[in-house]
């Protein structure tokens, strides 16, 4: 193998990885090609000499201005110099001229002559966080429709009712359940079903409208529409208009007992919670009204009288 820096430099500059080597001190003593190009994507000077430049007084200056993740990058070199762990990883976004990317920063060291040396490489991993993002985002949304999933609706609750409590604003929760919908399957096929299933969510999604709104499939024929910072008369208007526009489609049911057309049973209720509240209770109180509604005959919604969160508070039946 030749032995010469000129070899070595050529295979660490051929390297698609932006490799930097520093002294503990933080000053720069070999910085490879890809190295100054990922300085000048990143708002360095393409005349900014890494030779001699200090690392960590970079990533300081930085850090001080507001960076954390600068901050981060520098104390995991510090770490790493002063041997309290062997390598130091971290992910970071980046904002450059060519848009969000993601990079794996990874330090290690090594000891030669006496001097001690931290390698330091980051790699563009954009690619891999994107696909990460896009089945994150796939996971968070029902197969079938294509509206948000209930896991999705669990974690957009759990925020609206955080912020419900600091902003002392109102809450507004409604269960939908198609009626019949068995009816639906056994008399037109499953396929047409989920047909049915798609229309229906594209027309309660249209209903959630603000951004602190959200329209998830709950599960099988049932969807939710969560109304954040709205109070009772706001969400019984839309859901009422919801229920009149269903209802005027006229989308064939002809063997449901109630009326030969689609139509729906929907709990909703309006809450100012307290910490003293728990969404959990909430829940089932929006549920019972929904069991409310299929009671007094479908085709109808049940609204809650109240707004505490006691779930044998009192209700009316809106037609
Ligand atoms: P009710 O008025 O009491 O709500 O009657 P229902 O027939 O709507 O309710 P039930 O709970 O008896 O039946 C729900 C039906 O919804 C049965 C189930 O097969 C159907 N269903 C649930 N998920 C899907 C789906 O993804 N696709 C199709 N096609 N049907 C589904
Ligand atoms: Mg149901
Ligand atoms: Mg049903």
């Amino acid at each position: 193998m030749p032995d010469s820096y000129d070899f070595i430099k050529s295979v660490l500059d051929v390297s698609t990885d932006s490799i930097v080597v520093i002294e503990a001190s933080g000053e720069v003593v070999f910085a490879n090609t890809h190295w100054n190009e990922f300085g000048r994507a990143n708002g360095f000077l393409s005349t900014y000499d890494w030779g001699g430049a200090n690392y960590l007084a970079v990533c300081d200056v930085a850090a001080e201005s507001g960076d954390a993740d600068a901050a981060r990058a520098a104390e995991g070199i510090r770490k790493v110099s002063r041997a309290e762990q062997d390598c130091y990883y971290l992910e970071y976004p980046c904002h450059s001229s060519v848009g969000q990317r993601w990079f794996m920063m990874k330090v290690s060291q090594f000891v030669l002559t006496d001097t001690q040396y931290l390698v330091i490489t980051h790699n563009d991993i954009t690619q891999r966080k994107n696909a990460e993002e896009e089945v994150a985002k796939l996971a968070r949304l029902d197969d079938l429709t294509g509206i948000p999933n209930r896991i999705n609706f669990e974690e957009a609750l759990s925020y609206q009712w955080k912020r419900s409590i600091r902003m002392k604003t109102p809450i507004s929760l409604a269960m939908i359940d198609i009626d019949h919908f068995k009816q639906v399957n056994d008399t037109y096929g499953h396929s047409i079903g989920d047909k049915y299933l798609t229309f229906l969510a594209s027309i309660f999604s249209k209903v959630a409208k603000r951004p602190d709104d959200i329209c998830a499939r709950y599960g099988g024929e049932e969807f939710v529409l969560l109304f954040g910072d709205t109070d009772k008369a706001g969400a019984v208007q839309v859901i009422d208009e919801l229920t009149k526009n269903v209802r005027s489609l006229k989308i064939p049911n002809e063997n449901a007992s109630t009326k030969p057309i689609i139509t729906l049973s929907i709990g909703l209720k309006t809450l100012y919670p307290t910490k003293n509240d728990s969404s959990e209770d909430f829940l089932l109180s929006v549920d019972n009204l929904l069991y409310a509604a299929k009671r007094a005959g479908r085709d109808t919604m049940a609204a809650s009288l109240s707004s505490d969160n006691h779930q044998t508070a009192e209700f009316e039946i809106v037609n």
